[in-house]
This record gives C-alpha cells, sequence and structure tokens, in this order.
C-alpha cells in the first residue's frame, strides 16, 4: 500500500495510491477508512507523505560511507535530530542557505513509524513501522565542522526532502538505494550494507524517546555523498520505493 499526502485547492488530505488513482482516506495510522472520493495523481500536488512530530537521523550507518570518510565505526548508533520544520516533499526545491559555501546531499532510507513504540525488542520493533519513503539528509557541511554539533548545519528549511510516498509492502533488509545529480549517478549502494538495521534502530532509539505515530527514522546514507550547486537536480531512488526528486535554488 502506498500512502500520500495530498493538496486539492485548500485542503490538505491523507490518500493511498493505486496504479495513478489516489483515494482519500482518513485515520492511516489508526483505522484506515476510505473518505470516497477518488482523484487522478495530476490532479493533486503531492506533499511530504508524513507530518512528524520528530526526525531521528543516525550517521555513519553505511560501513563504505565510514570508509570513505576514513572513519572507525560506531560501536552505537550515532544519532541526531532534525526539526519538523526542515521537511518538504517531492518535486520541491532546497533553498541553498547563504550562510553555507559547501551545501551536500545524502539519501536515506526513511522508516516511517506507525504505532506509538517505547522500549520495543528487536524482535518488535518492525511491528512499530508503518513503511518505507526516500529521504535526503542534505547538509551543510562547512557549517557542521564549523559548529563542532550538527544542528545548524541540518536544520534548515528544506533541508529534509521526504517522498513521494510511504510503501508498506517493503523489505528493507536489501534495497538497491541511489542518488543522481544533473543524471549523474553519484551514490549508488544496497541497504544490507547499513551497520545497525531498521528493526535495530528502532529498538535502540525507542530506550531513548517515545516514537509516534509519523515520526521519521533516516537510516544513514552510503558512499558518495559530495557537493551541490544552486541549479542542480537530484533524482533519489530506493527499489520497491519510487523516486524523489528535487531541485536546488538560491
Ligand atoms: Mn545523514
Amino acid at each position: 500500500m502506498r500512502l500520500v499526502r495530498f493538496r486539492l485547492g485548500d485542503r490538505e488530505q491523507e490518500g493511498i495510491l493505486q496504479d495513478d488513482q489516489v483515494k482519500a482516506v482518513v485515520g492511516p495510522f489508526g483505522e484506515l477508512r476510505e473518505e470516497g472520493s477518488t482523484y487522478g495523481i495530476e490532479e493533486v500536488a503531492l506533499l511530504a507523505p508524513v507530518v512528524p512530530s520528530k526526525i531521528i537521523a543516525v550517521g555513519l550507518n553505511y560501513r563504505d560511507h565510514a570508509a570513505e570518510l576514513g572513519m572507525d565505526l560506531p560501536g552505537e548508533p550515532i544519532m541526531f535530530l532534525k526539526p519538523p520544520s526542515s521537511v518538504v516533499g517531492p518535486d520541491s526545491i532546497i533553498i541553498y542557505p547563504s550562510q553555507s559555501k559547501r551545501l551536500d546531499y545524502e539519501v536515506e532510507l526513511a522508516a516511517i513509524i506507525g504505532r506509538e513504540a517505547k522500549n520495543v525488542s528487536p524482535e518488535k520493533a518492525l511491528e512499530s513501522v508503518w513503511g518505507y519513503t526516500i529521504g535526503l539528509d542534505i547538509t551543510a557541511r562547512d557549517l557542521q565542522f564549523r559548529d563542532g554539533q550538527w544542528t545548524r548545519a541540518k536544520s534548515f528549511d528544506t533541508f529534509c526532502p521526504l517522498g513521494p510516498w510511504v510503501e508498506s509492502e517493503v523489505d528493507p533488509g536489501d534495497l538497491s538505494i541511489s542518488l543522481s545529480v544533473n543524471g549523474e549517478v553519484r551514490q549508488s549502494s544496497r541497504t544490507s550494507r547499513m551497520l545497525f538495521t531498521v528493526n535495530w534502530l528502532v529498538t535502540f532509539i525507542s530506550r531513548v524517546m517515545t516514537l509516534y505515530p509519523q515520526d521519521v527514522i533516516l537510516t544513514g546514507t552510503p558512499a558518495g555523498v559530495g557537493e551541490l550547486k544552486p541549479g542542480d537536480k537530484i533524482e533519489a531512488e530506493i527499489e520497491g520505493i519510487g523516486k524523489l526528486r528535487c531541485s536546488v535554488e538560491e
């Protein structure tokens, strides 16, 4: 099942996408039911598929990315937060902040929480996940190094594109994940190269903070991280989910 959020006129609604049809629904994180209306996908504007209370991101979670940075693999997940205000939807503009001279892309598998989770076991952790979407962890790399911590670098408005939908029927264990800039492939890996698997990340995070429906876990980026310039067109793809496109503007 593919969950979308969309705008039609001045209304924002949730829907289930089947082929090119969007069925409006209510309560996708509780008792899902159809609202009655169906639209063609070209009639609506897709939004980020969730409205999270928080976005928890994980650093250095791919062996190939840690190796390209020459960094040791962490013994526990290294987590940080991105604010909900950084979220934008598919086909959005990433605004290049004037404070930064070095903006980087990072494609990541985004796990979407479906039910409240606190201290969940690794065996039950995936029951808390509704599905998966594509996320970009846009980073002002110069500010990350200058500040010595990551909040400013990771938190500008538009720094967390998500979408185009949440796919419930996908196994996160071994999916191809890639990103291209202006048609040139820059990142290409598989989720099987993650150091900490999705269920283990949910467990680890839920031992620190309660996870709520629509919360997002960005599971780290593979090798090939690099620089963006104003005018760049990004296409991120994860097997079994789809493609997320964005562009960069000053
Ligand atoms: Mn990241």
